[in-house]
């Protein structure tokens, strides 16, 4: 086995990670489910920890001190996450409980303000129920019609087919950066000029991406981009929704409450400031500010360096499931990232789960909630391993050998 070339110091990160010493079945735990959600650094849990117990109060508006240590903690996360994506103005940075719940405000917000009966949305066949369902209510909604760019066996999409797919009814454009079930990495800026070009908007779903890609939406120059906390280190029920200042200025409000607003009449409101607008009600304080925290560290660490690391660790992956008879990786676009898609000739996916999870072995199976890739492909769901930064040859060569056991008392 080579050693790995790239620059990180994994064992010093994984000290960093706490659960990583955790043993399941009496093994120690080998965490292969990074898609679905990352673990947490120790400064992330105390970052939390320290909020709770020694500076909470409710934000905004409180003119007392825990307030206003609150307030400055949470819009410093919003300050972060603006330099972390590159976005022109904190203005732009809403946050939100995730990537779906980001994606559900542009659906029922940007809708409201851009979709009319017999406009177009298209997204592509790789792309998350998150990204689908949203956009289906809203054409329900807006007398408005899905299209779908199809997917190929590789698991890309044709780029000839995108601009074939596009006209001047396209209103929006909303794909994924990396898909979660097959690990392919979309040209995403391509994909945005092209539709540009047609008029219509962008939004890039960046939730299998902003962990293992640097991003800068200007460079982009998508006009929407979502992703979640819990996917970047961070906590669970903290994500964000980037946008540009003169759309997310011509939408409506998502939700009504406190914050939101600026200045409530029974005949009338009027609303507050982006990014305000968008955030009514008390929000998950602490997570936000410990996604701060995690971005913090993801930054330390370097995603040029994440990238490289995982980028050689899904190489070697991919060459040893490959030697494994009767494995098939789903996913082999030359532009990949951080996912293993596969499944063992005549074995059930849940069954391979089960096998490697009493090895300590923690990966994921079913459709991953992309029922249409699993339907393009003619199969009930696959194994899925998804790297992080804090994984290592050893555990892929664990989970091989996990893999080969599974197989012989399966088949
Ligand atoms: N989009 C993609 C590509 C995802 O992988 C996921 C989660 O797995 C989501 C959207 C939804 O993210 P969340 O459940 O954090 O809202």
């Amino acid at each position: 086995m080579g050693a790995i070339t790239t620059g990180l110091n994994v064992q010093a990160i994984r000290e960093d990670f706490p659960i990583l010493k955790t043993l399941v079945h009496n093994k120690p735990l080998v965490y292969f489910d990074n898609a679905a959600s990352t673990q947490k650094p120790k400064i992330v849990l105390d970052t939390e920890y320290h909020y709770y117990s020694s500076q909470y109060a409710n934000i905004h508006r409180g003119v007392h001190y825990l307030s206003q240590i609150g307030t400055e903690l949470y819009e410093k996360t919003r300050h972060i996450v603006k330099d972390f994506i590159g976005a022109n103005s904190e203005r732009e940075i809403i946050f939100t409980k995730g990537t779906t719940n980001s994606i559900n405000l542009l659906a029922y917000s940007w809708s409201s303000a851009f979709l009319k009966p017999g406009d177009e949305i298209l997204i592509t066949g790789m792309e998350h129920h998150s990204n689908i369902v949203p956009w289906q209510l809203a054409c329900q909604r807006h007398g408005a019609t899905l299209k779908v760019v199809p997917l190929q066996e590789d698991g890309s999409i044709n780029i000839d087919e995108v601009k074939n797919m596009i006209s001047e009814k396209t209103r929006l454009f909303s794909f994924t950066y990396v898909s979660n079930a097959l690990g392919t990495i979309n040209p995403v800026k391509e994909m945005t000029a092209i539709a540009h070009q047609a008029g219509a908007h962008v939004l890039i779903d960046a939730a299998q991406a902003i962990q293992h890609i640097a991003i800068n939406v200007q460079e982009l120059n998508c006009d929407f981009l979502a992703f979640s906390g819990h996917k970047i280190y961070g906590p669970t029920g903290t994500g964000i929704l980037y946008g540009k200042e003169a759309l997310l200025d011509a939408m409506p409000p998502f939700e009504g409450g406190g914050d939101m607003i600026k200045d409530v009449k029974f005949e009338q409101t009027s609303f507050n400031e982006l990014p305000f607008k968008f955030e009514a009600g008390t929000p998950n304080i602490a997570g936000t500010i410990a996604l701060g925290t995690a971005i913090e560290y993801v930054e330390k660490i370097g995603l040029d360096n994440i990238f490289a690391y995982e980028e050689e660790l899904l190489k070697y992956g991919t060459e040893q499931l490959q030697q494994i008879n009767g494995l098939t990786i789903y996913g082999n676009s030359i532009h990949k990232s951080s996912v293993l898609s596969f499944l063992l000739d005549g074995a059930h996916p849940y069954d391979v789960g089960v096998i490697l999870d009493h090895l300590g072995i923690a990966i994921r199976t079913g459709h991953h909630c992309t029922q249409p890739i699993m339907d393009y492909f003619c199969i009930p769901g696959t194994c899925r391993a998804s790297i992080a930064f804090y994984n290592t040859k050893e555990e892929i060569d664990l989970l091989v050998t996990g893999i080969q056991r599974a197989s012989k008392m399966l088949l």
